[in-house]
């Protein structure tokens, strides 16, 4: 039992991590001597964040193949969601990643049971870590082992148009449809996307399967002959299909009536991914929802343990062998403890390791993983919940500094800022100012969209504004941001203009509630719980304007 003894667990993936990793150039620089003990490493291996890693990433992205950042090749770069200084945020992926992936998988299915690619200069493919593992031989192995084959060929899960896969996926789907034991995709999102998209074509699919003919809208060759050879007529599924959906209420419970076999709902849930469980619980009906793993580009963390309780409640219970783990002690200043999470300026205190951590306390995740042994800030605020036998379990509170973030996307006030900045070069010529700003992510409409509101110190045209608000859209280059911006599961960013002195009575209101004059710091987002500044700004809107940036 890896749990039982998790301290010593730790010290021992360090020294593997440390041994395997000797030879890159990034260790050696930092005066360890082959030492592996958790002391010698902190007091040599410095704290970073993926700023500080970037030079290094830059020369393996062009092609340097020795040992940069890791003993182990690097085989592809993972795309990861976010940025840093608004420039896509690339990772090294490798072999002990796949593995590090396989060891999650099968612990919590253990539990459970009951894209786009872009080539790097240097040859090295660029996609998202999930892309990365779905190549991998021994994925597709476990995923046999573990009873998690997927209904698509691969012509279709490595389609490069997002929407002649997704209507494929919901063929295959449907064609298999008694095999299915479960319905997943790695986020919420995406599966309350697919379903969106059936409601728009089940008719044309129940057409596919009745006729064995594949729709004239899937024109990827590739596609066609993998899918067309799935495809015979089947009349009689086709009508029961098509009995089913018209019965259906709104769409309540469409999964578990197409999938009479399918046990439970899969996918990331917590997180930026809990404004979509409604929707979700919508279309699952009884079927329970069972939210997956906790990781990221840089290595998985922790395994879904307790996959009965609702994704609201989930826990992630931290494998002490599959990364060696430091936690940064996060303290609330007073007067900010009801603060949104993502806005807090945090007491931060030494890191600690994985069974120092105390239940109920607030932590920022340090990781060095197999796959670079940096010690590498994830951002992301925990919770511990509690503990099971020595590892801790946690819950998952927030991104730190996250603004912006609707599903996949992930936005800082970073990347807001050189947006912003970007956007008001256009206003330069007109000799305009943008007197200040601030942005909301209006979830209202669907797809959610998000808000940027601008205070001017005179009035602009429309057409320099039209080209501002496309601007700023296209400013945010955050691959979520600007897949989803493809696929429309976000809409087109919305750029109000504010009357002038709009952000006076910001400040008025802030200064009514006791805040100091020389302490005030705009706030840079308006969360749905800030509904008095919401207000102020809402009602102060004299003009707004649509991207048409992305054609939608
Ligand atoms: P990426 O770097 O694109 O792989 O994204 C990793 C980030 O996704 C993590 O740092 C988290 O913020 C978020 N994430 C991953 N898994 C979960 C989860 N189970 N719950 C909430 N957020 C998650």
């Amino acid at each position: 039992m890896l749990t039982k003894d998790a301290g010593r667990v730790q010290r021992e993936t360090l020294r593997k991590i440390l041994e395997q990793n000797g030879d890159a150039e990034y260790l050696q620089n930092l005066g360890l001597g082959g030492r592996t003990d958790p002391e010698s490493f902190k007091a040599c291996v410095p704290l970073v964040t993926h700023k500080d890693l970037e030079p290094y990433i830059q020369r393996i992205i062009d092609g340097d193949t020795s040992p940069v950042l890791t003993g182990k090749p690097i085989t592809s770069i993972s795309l990861s969601s976010g940025t840093t200084q608004g420039k896509p945020k690339f990772l090294p992926f490798n072999e002990e990643l796949v593995q590090n992936s396989m060891q999650i998988y099968t612990t919590s299915f253990a539990f459970r049971n009951r894209s786009k690619q872009v080539k790097t200069n240097g040859g090295l493919t660029a996609t998202t870590a999930t892309t990365n593992l779905y190549r991998s031989e021994q994925f597709k192995c476990t995923m046999e082992d573990i009873q998690s084959r997927c209904c698509s060929p691969d012509e279709v899960i490595f389609s490069p148009d997002f929407h002649q896969s997704l209507y494929c996926h919901l063929l295959c789907g449907l064609i298999y449809s008694a095999e299915v034991q479960f319905i997943s995709s790695t986020f919420a999102h995406s599966i309350v996307h697919a379903f969106q998209m059936f409601e728009q074509v089940w008719e044309d699919l129940c057409n596919d399967i009745r006729h064995g003919v594949l729709s004239s809208r899937i024109t990827v060759p590739s596609i066609r002959a993998a899918v067309g050879k799935l495809l015979s007529p089947n009349p009689m599924l086709a009508d029961s299909i098509y009995k089913k959906c018209m019965g259906l209420s709104n769409w309540y419970g469409v999964i578990p009536e197409l999938w009479p076999n399918a046990k439970y709902v899969y996918g990331i849930m917590t997180g930026s991914m809990e404004p979509y469980l409604k929707k979700l619980r919508h279309y699952a009906g009884s079927l329970p929802l069972m939210s997956a793993d906790y990781g990221s580009s840089e290595g998985w963390i922790g395994a879904n343990v307790n996959p009965g309780l609702p994704p609201e409640l989930a826990t992630f219970a931290v494998l002490p062998n599959i990364g060696y783990f430091e936690f940064i002690p996060l303290e609330k200043p007073e007067g900010q403890e009801l603060e949104n999470c993502a806005s807090i300026d945090y007491i931060e205190s030494e890191p600690v390791g994985l069974t120092e951590v105390e239940v109920g306390k607030e932590y920022e995740i340090v990781v060095t993983s197999f796959a670079g042994l940096y010690r590498y800030r994830l951002g992301d605020v925990l919770k511990v919940a509690r503990f099971r036998n020595s590892t801790p379990e946690l819950q998952f509170i927030c991104r730190r500094s996250l603004l912006l973030s609707i599903n996949i996307d992930k936005n800082t006030e970073k990347d807001l800022q050189l947006a912003v900045e970007e956007a008001t070069k256009l206003l330069a010529a007109e000799k305009l100012e943008v007197v200040d700003f601030t942005s909301h992510v209006d979830v209202s409409t669907d797809p959610g969209h998000y808000v940027i509101f601008w205070e001017l110190s005179s009035d602009a045209s429309e057409e320099v504004l039209s080209s501002c608000c496309n601007c700023l859209d296209l400013a945010f280059v955050d691959a979520g941001y600007v897949s989803s911006r493809k696929v429309r599961s976000i809409g087109p960013l919305e750029l109000r203009v504010l009357r002038r002195g709009t952000f006076q009575k910001i400040l008025d209101h802030y200064l009514g509630l006791g805040a100091a004059v020389s302490q005030f710091k705009t706030p840079r987002f308006v969360g749905p719980s800030n509904s008095k500044v919401l207000q102020i700004l809402c009602r102060n809107v004299i003009e707004s304007y649509f991207s048409t940036a992305y054609g939608c």
